[in-house]
């Protein structure tokens, strides 16, 4: 047993102590797990746009200090009590949204939106007491969606935890476990293009790209990328996306575009922008009889979805998913081993590469448009 058990661990940490302002790496004390939580000894961590709205907390409840990330890949240090499915040593990934698997959600086939652990963006405290793992000098320093991944060491919920096969490099799976396995799932798990068929992606973003990889493994034939910025086309040809469309080219709605290009229209079609109108063009660009848009991105607060309910009566589909409907104890370690059989790509999503002392320049990247994922190394 590690002598670190039960006792509260000193380590590096990047604090965000304001809205906005450059993190700072602090020595920060973590509590030992309680019941139904684990401790866990962070290696790598990804930037996520989710940690930069929440740190730039522009309309979101700010929640400070607190320490941000959530994609991110680590080794159980110790358990609390009553867990039984991890031990220390397993090789996991932390999830911004849970499985408990005993609510009407996780008990339903269909459904990972568990009632106990769905996502919680405004809450900085642990379930079980109400409080936070993480202190500087007896003052609480808060958590972000359960996970706090900017730290050496962190303390989750056993229920938002993936173990996964040991001999998955960290560095690479830990991206599975926010955006890349949300845009993945959103055509695999959702879309489900036949083989052969024509996909249209909007928003080329990591999100996006994941879709579009997601329709490779489909095996679509042709996968169109719509986006207003010129600048991700060439990245995303790496992804086997096969013709380009800017809406901004053209004096008429894109979805008629798509329309003339496809000879009626897209067989699928994945919106991964946040844009309401996007979101509209996607669904009135697939096909009538068939068709089906699935919805991705996260829209405005006071965003309102407008069509001619003739467009459903025609046999269009509209879905929407969250966290691209895989649950997520139950099926990461099934996309991790699809990684594990070359089926799925990580590497190209893997654009940026720091060390934690230097982890504002991720944010720095992101916010240029220049990175997908930039992956931050804990002992670097
Ligand atoms: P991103 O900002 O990197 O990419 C979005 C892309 O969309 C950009 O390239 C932008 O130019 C493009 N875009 C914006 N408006 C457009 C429009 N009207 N038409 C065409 N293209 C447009 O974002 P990302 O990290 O890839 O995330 C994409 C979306 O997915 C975000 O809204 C994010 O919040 C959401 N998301 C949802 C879930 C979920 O579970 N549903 C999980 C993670 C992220
Ligand atoms: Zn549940």
């Amino acid at each position: 047993m590690s002598i670190t058990v039960g006792k509260v661990i000193r380590c590096k940490a990047a604090v965000a102590w304001e809205a906005g302002k450059p993190l700072v790496i602090e020595e920060v004390e973590v509590a030992p797990p309680q019941a139904m939580e684990v401790r866990l000894k962070i290696l790598i961590t990804a930037l996520c746009h989710t940690d930069v709205y929440f740190w730039e907390a522009k309309g979101q409840t700010p929640v400070f200090p607190r320490i941000f990330g959530h994609e991110a890949a680590g080794i159980v240090e110790s358990i609390g009590e009553g867990v039984t499915e991890l031990k220390p040593g397993d090789h996991v990934l932390p999830v911004f949204t849970g499985e408990c698997k005993d609510c009407q959600h996780c008990k339903s086939e269909e459904s990972n939106m568990c009632d106990l652990l769905r996502i919680n963006t405004d809450r900085g405290v642990m379930l079980n007491d109400g409080k936070s793992r993480f202190s500087i000098n007896g003052k609480p320093i808060y958590h972000f969606v359960g996970t706090s991944t900017f730290s050496e060491y962190t303390v989750v919920h056993v229920g938002c935890v993936a173990k996964i096969n040991p001999a998955a490099p960290l560095d690479k799976v830990c991206i599975l476990s926010c955006g890349i396995s949300t845009g993945l799932g959103a055509t695999l798990n959702v879309a489900k293009p036949p083989k052969g068929s024509s996909v249209a992606i909007f928003g080329l973003g990591a999100v996006g790209l994941a879709a579009a990889e997601g329709a490779r493994i489909a095996g679509a034939s042709r996968i169109i990328g719509v986006d207003l910025n010129p600048k991700r086309f060439p990245q995303a040809k790496k992804f086997g996306v096969t013709d380009f469309v800017n809406p901004k080219d053209y004096d008429k709605p894109v979805q008629e575009v798509l329309a003339e290009m496809t000879g009626g229209g897209v067989d699928r079609s994945i919106e991964c922008t946040g844009n309401i109108n996007a979101m509209i063009s996607a669904f009135e660009c697939v096909h009538d009889g068939w068709g089906v848009a699935v919805v991705v991105g996260v829209p405005n607060k006071d965003d309102a979805f407008k069509t001619h309910p003739m467009n459903f009566l025609s046999e269009r589909t509209l879905k929407g998913t969250f966290f691209g409907n895989y649950k997520p104890r139950t099926d990461l370690p099934i996309v991790v081993e699809m990684y594990m059989k070359k089926e799925l790509e990580l590497e190209k999503f893997i654009t940026h590469e720091v060390g934690l002392s230097e982890i504002n320049k991720s944010f720095e990247y992101m916010l240029r448009g220049e990175s997908l994922r930039c992956i931050i190394r804990m002992d670097a």
